[in-house]
């Protein structure tokens, strides 16, 4: 063994005695970069070390920025927005072009270290960060182009939703979006895409006409109906499981920037009712009316509310029937629904500043809102003094579910509503009783009424129980990631093992 592969093995050795990494990884990291090189883990979970030789020669290759454990930056960019999840990746790469991108793969694949791609850092189960591997951070590959005769947008890989509204809307144009502006482009679409005009519209991945991808192997590869269409078809619905999506090539609808929108607020104890109209209302409601319910106990004590949360799109002379039963439920804590603009809407439930925040969520989709579901929610909902609770639906239907389950890797096109139970805990205290409520009440009753759930929101579920979520597509999915990523270089994500 020569002295490289001798000292190489030596500081693998000293690391992986202090697996799992967590905080102690940060530590060890310090005590492997003082010694020459980096400590690092592979895709398989092997300690490694990265020389100080190859560090500085990805350095050297990049236009962007390459990060370690204590430089400025390091710890902003290894953040996701929930607090919880506490990782330390041994590189943060945060490329400014396509090439920075194919840089970083071919670095990541020749060293086999596990990777995590992060784009707006919302996947509750942090999914784009990691212990010990590369992050590639797209915060710095940002930008919405708009083609506003050819009613396209063309949005980096690293974009955030309020980018690709601003951009558009500015041109009387829009595209499905999330509901909150901070949320990564990059993971909303390939997951799905549900949002306030998804039911006019259809998801976000719906509306991707094209993708440029960089895929496991470096290659940069166009991906459209008539080019690489198997690729194309696994990008809407597959996640990150084939590479890292470097252009979104969206198409755009014409829409009046005023939208009717806003929320009605009613006292909890109105919660059985509220849900009871929701279930009729909202199967009922043209593909324009988006409505969203949700039931809420916040933390300390306040008083817990149910509410209501609109967004009409459709001729405004229309909105006041169609919202005449909502209005005739009775007399709200508070209405704040009127004419506003589209691009503000979809801003309207950012957090401004989401430090010191535990999240935990379970989620699933529903086909069918029968009347037990009502019970299910409301009787097991229990308002608690030192945490928020929350329990919504995200309509959906309309346009995303006249599209055939095999059309795109996104198999739910049954699903009428998305079902989501969130807590949250500031960091201070633990998380882990509060983690074991939900789960609890998830169990004991929301949960059965579910069939499948959106993959770009679950954090701890197995491979047996995610390739059954695929439904129909998996085989298909296998097949595709066995062509673009044999070796499961892209594994942070909704996995899918290469066939
Ligand atoms: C506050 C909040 C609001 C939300 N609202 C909605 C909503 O209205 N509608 C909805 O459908 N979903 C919603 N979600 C769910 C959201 O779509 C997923 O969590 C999604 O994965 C977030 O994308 P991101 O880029 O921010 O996440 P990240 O954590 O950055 O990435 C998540 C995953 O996406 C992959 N990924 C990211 N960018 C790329 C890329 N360029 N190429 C390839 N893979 C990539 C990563 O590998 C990672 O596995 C919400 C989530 C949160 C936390």
């Amino acid at each position: 063994m020569n002295r490289r592969h001798f000292f190489q093995s030596s500081v693998a050795a000293a690391v992986a005695c202090a697996l799992p990494y967590g905080r102690l990884y940060a530590v060890d990291q310090a005590a492997t970069q003082a010694a020459g090189g980096v400590a690092a883990v592979t895709g398989a979970g092997k300690a490694t070390v990265i020389e100080q030789a190859a560090i500085r020669e990805l350095r050297g290759a990049l236009r962007g920025g390459l990060l370690l454990a204590g430089d400025p930056g390091y710890e902003q960019a290894r953040r996701v927005l929930n607090e919880s999840i506490d990782k330390h990746p041994a590189l943060v790469v945060q490329p400014t072009g396509v090439a920075d991108i194919r840089t970083a793969v071919n670095f990541a694949r020749e060293r086999e270290l596990l990777v995590a791609v992060k784009c707006g850092g919302h996947s509750p189960g942090g999914k784009s960060t990691c212990d010990g591997g590369m992050q590639i951070d797209l915060s710095r590959f940002r930008g919405a182009r708009v083609d506003v005769a050819a009613r396209r947008a063309y949005v980096a890989g690293g974009s955030l939703l309020g980018d690709l509204d601003h951009e558009a809307m500015a041109n009387g144009l829009v595209t499905t979006a999330g509901t909150v502006s901070h949320t990564g482009v990059g993971g909303l679409t390939t997951g799905g895409g549900y949002g306030r005009l998804a039911r006019r519209f259809g998801l976000a991945l719906d509306n991707v006409r094209s993708v440029d991808v960089v895929t496991a192997d470096g290659r940069y590869l166009h991906a459209s109906g008539d080019e690489n269409p198997d690729l194309y078809w696994g990008v809407r619905g597959g996640g990150g499981n084939f590479g890292v999506v470097t252009n979104f090539e969206f198409e755009l609808h014409p829409m009046q920037r005023q939208i009717i929108g806003g929320n009605l607020v009613f006292p909890i104890q109105r919660a059985r009712e509220l849900f009871t109209l929701y279930r009729e209302y909202s199967a009922a409601a043209p593909d324009d009316l988006y409505v969203d319910a949700a039931i809420v106990a916040p933390p300390a004590g306040q008083p817990g509310i149910c509410m209501f949360h609109v967004c009409y799109s459709g001729p405004a002379e229309r909105a006041e029937a169609l919202l005449a039963p909502l209005r005739s439920f009775g007399t709200p804590v508070a209405d704040t629904i009127r004419a506003q603009d589209y691009v503000a809407i979809q801003k309207s439930t950012d957090r401004s500043d989401p430090r010191n925040e535990g999240t935990y969520l379970k989620s699933g989709f529903i086909g069918a809102f029968p009347d037990a579901l009502v019970g299910a929610i409301v009787d097991g909902f229990e308002p608690h003094p030192d945490r928020s609770t929350v329990l919504f639906f995200q309509h959906g239907g309309g346009a995303t579910g006249r599209v055939a389950a095999d059309a795109t890797a996104f198999p739910h096109r049954y699903a009428t509503h998305n079902m989501l139970a969130v807590v949250a805990w500031n960091l201070d205290g633990d998380g882990r009783p509060h983690m074991d409520w939900l789960r609890r009440y998830w169990a004991g009753g929301p949960e059965g009424f579910t069939k499948g759930f959106y993959t770009v929101e679950t954090a701890d579920e197995s491979q047996a129980v995610r390739d059954d979520n695929y439904q129909g597509n998996l085989a298909r999915l296998r097949k595709v990631k066995r062509k673009y990523d044999p070796g499961n270089l892209f594994r942070l994500n909704a996995n899918v093992e290469p066939a």
